[in-house]
């Protein structure tokens, strides 16, 4: 099942994901920053995407409570629609923050 190697000399077993980019395997620290030089611009990259996609994942669910949030949170008209304001109110707060 374990397909993963050491990208530097192609070791198995025990093996450390690159903590930055979660893309590569490193046998040890030796391996690693022997391959630093060559890796750290994809590492960069790839963390680059990472957050962007974090970013886009984040944005869209923000603008629908945003639009879903009524200004004025009436108190006593319904039960159900403050309930439902009340948590966009959270979640934004949460995301927001
Ligand atoms: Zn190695
Ligand atoms: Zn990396």
């Amino acid at each position: 099942m374990s397909e993963e190697r050491c990208c530097v000399c192609g070791a198995t077993g025990d093996l450390n994901l690159c903590s930055g980019c979660q893309s590569v395997y490193y046998c040890g620290a030796e391996c690693q920053a022997k391959d630093w030089p060559n890796h750290k611009v994809f590492c960069k990259k790839r963390q680059k995407e990472i957050a962007q996609q974090m970013a886009q994942a984040q944005a869209p669910q923000t603008v629908a409570w945003t639009a879903v949030t009524p200004k004025h949170a009436a108190p006593s008209s319904s039960a159900e629609s403050s309930t439902a304001a009340t948590r966009a109110s959270m979640i934004i707060g949460l995301v927001q923050t």
